[in-house]
């Protein structure tokens, strides 16, 4: 129950960072899976292959654990790319004359 829990928290996850690429791949058919093929049925199938039903959840941890986009570096990056926060607050500092 716990590990599906976990898993529930990855597919989030997944779907807000790897929504263009495949996150998981099924040796048996040779075809990669977007979160968004995998689907939305939580619970319901949706890390089985859609053609042979092949259990797709070690493969999505792997991508989980390689994926450049979910790295834990990226929010610094996020926040160190946003200055005009600080520009503005500096634009409305005015020396009194
Ligand atoms: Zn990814
Ligand atoms: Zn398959």
């Amino acid at each position: 129950m716990h590990a599906v829990l976990l898993f529930i928290r990855l597919r989030a996850l997944l779907f807000a960072e790897c929504r263009h690429h495949p996150v998981a791949f099924c040796e048996t058919c040779r075809r990669g899976y977007t979160p968004e093929e995998l689907g939305t049925d939580v619970g319901n199938g949706c890390y089985l292959c859609r053609q042979c039903g092949t259990d797709l959840r070690a493969s999505v941890t792997a991508h989980a654990r390689t994926c450049p986009n979910l790295t834990p570096t990226k929010p610094l990056v996020r926040m160190v790319g946003r200055p005009a926060s600080q520009q503005s607050v500096r634009r409305s500092y005015r020396p009194s004359a």
